[in-house]
């Protein structure tokens, strides 16, 4: 045993002694349960894992995990833990937030009080009995303050903006072992801080959100054969420099396995596919949709449908899978830049290539806005691979990137924060201008650097001097 490894053990031996039974380690048998990631990827190997089930938990476990000189990471769903992988998991408590999964809907104010590990599925399921909706992202198995937290990008962002914009409040444990409830007008700076900030300042039990009175959504796909990939998106390219910022949608190509359990559609094939929203009456939003329609889609369910459904209209994976990902923020798309586009989907090893269409109130940066509160830009540029091997990750890892490095000619000096998914990202790219202040509240809200988080904030002191 390594002198780091019985000091290791030292500050595990006060934790159990603090909280018991419920610090699960390695060797017991729900260790590998509640440390799996969403990312089947990420073999995360923390020093152990807890479960609270209660805000007053999340205190008492903060304060022995601060006090024992270890660090917490919270985790909703892993759904970024290969950001995390870049933290020294043998000195950090994994909190797993999937018990803290509550979802309550006030619909005279239009907002919903959402726990620190509900996913998207939980609060569209009770929002939509209301007629309304929010601006979740394409899964419904996100979760809500990883995405909202890091920005999050929705079809409904080019109309609404970026998703943190409707954060209302937060309620957060910070490493001090205090539970806040900041907004704008209590612990401001804190609420301006996690909102960009997210996990680097605390563990956030839960959030207010505004919910968007929208039953209905005129929403849906195109698909067509991956031959047509130059036409297509040479196409939605010259489309979306006119469409309005009521049509937020992505084009993807994509390839898939002969699987089973795909829709023959599917199954086998490589695909082009543009997908999205379009919050215009029926009639606008299909005199907006001509032109990409007249390219004949084989398949075109673009229709007026329930709020809800949109969560399934990107065809995201039902559970999780091994993956590696990459992506860029492009200011342009010319001609070239689609033909790089495509040849970035022919890459061995790519799953899919994306580009979603970014601008309109994307890039408007609301007046009261936190640390991240719009997104430059005009398209995020994102490659994804899987990983069916740990082996795999390296060249999968390689292939993703040399996807999204096709594109650089294009790209701009920014990152979206959601999309970050790998230890090695320059997360100064997606914190902008807002990176040095979210280090000097770092320094006050966790000086001792107790939060480990999938996008991390080094206090100033430490970024100088790396943790030993
Ligand atoms: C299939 C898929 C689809 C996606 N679609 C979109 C999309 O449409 N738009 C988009 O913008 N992004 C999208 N994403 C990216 C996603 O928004 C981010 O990965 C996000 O960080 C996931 O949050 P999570 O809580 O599920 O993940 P986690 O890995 O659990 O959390 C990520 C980080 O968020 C912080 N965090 C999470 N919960 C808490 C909490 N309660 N308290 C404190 N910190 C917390 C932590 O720092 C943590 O490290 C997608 C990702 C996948 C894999």
């Amino acid at each position: 045993m390594t002198a780091t490894e019985t000091f290791a053990d030292a500050r595990l031996s006060d934790l159990r002694e603090a909280l018991g039974d419920r610090l699960v380690i390695a060797g017991d048998p729900q260790y590998d349960p509640l440390r799996a990631a969403w990312n089947l990827a990420v073999d995360q190997r923390p020093l152990a894992v807890v479960r609270p089930e209660s805000a007053a938990e999340v205190v008492e476990i903060v304060r022995a995990v601060a006090a024992a000189g270890l660090r917490v990471a919270p985790q909703a769903t892993g759904h970024a833990a290969a950001g995390l992988t870049g933290s020294d998991m043998s000195e950090v408590v994994l909190m797993n937030l999937s018990a803290l999964r509550g979802v309550e809907v006030d619909r005279t104010t239009r907002t919903a009080q959402v726990g620190g590990g509900a996913v998207w599925a939980d609060v569209i399921a009770e929002a939509a009995p209301h007629g309304l909706t929010a601006l979740h992202g394409s899964a419904g198995d996100v979760g809500v303050a990883g995405y909202m937290l890091g920005g999050g990008l929705s079809f409904y962002g080019r109309a609404h903006g970026l998703a943190v914009g409707d954060v209302r409040a937060v309620e957060v444990v910070t490493a001090d072992g205090v539970l806040h409830r900041a907004d704008v007008e209590n612990d401001a700076d804190l609420f301006w801080a996690l909102r960009g900030g997210s996990g680097a300042f605390g563990v956030v039990v839960s959030l207010t959100i505004a919910l968007r009175p929208l039953a209905t959504v005129f929403a849906g796909m195109l698909l067509w054969e991956g031959s047509r990939a130059k036409e297509v998106t040479r196409a939605w390219a010259q489309w979306t420099r006119k469409a309005p910022a009521s049509a937020t949608t992505a084009l993807r190509i994509m390839h898939f396995p002969p699987l089973p359990e795909l829709p023959p559609f599917l199954s086998g094939r490589s695909v082009v596919v543009i997908d999205g929203a379009v919050l215009e009456a029926d009639d606008a939003a299909s005199r907006i949709l001509e032109p990409l329609r007249a390219l004949q889609p084989e398949v075109d369910t673009f229709a007026r449908i329930p709020a809800a459904g949109l969560l399934a209209v990107h065809m995201d994976p039902p559970g999780p899978v091994p993956g590696v990902t990459a992506h860029s923020v492009l200011d342009a798309l010319p001609a070239a830049a689609c033909d790089a586009f495509v040849l970035s989907g022919s890459i061995s090893g790519v799953f899919f290539s994306e580009l979603r269409h970014i601008g309109g109130a994307f890039a408007q940066r609301a007046v009261g806005a936190g640390a991240v509160g719009s997104i430059p830009g005009q398209y995020v540029m994102h490659a994804i691979g899987l990983v069916p091997s740990p082996g795999a990750l390296t060249v999968q890892t390689a292939a993703v990137r040399a996807a999204v490095g096709l594109l650089d000619p294009w790209r701009i000096d920014a990152l979206a924060l959601t999309f970050i998914d790998a230890p090695d990202e320059d997360r100064a790219l997606g914190f902008g201008s807002a990176g040095r202040r979210l280090r000097a509240l770092k320094a006050i809200f966790d000086p001792a650097d107790v939060f480990a988080a999938a996008n991390p904030v080094s206090p100033p002191r430490l970024a100088a001097a790396p943790r030993a």
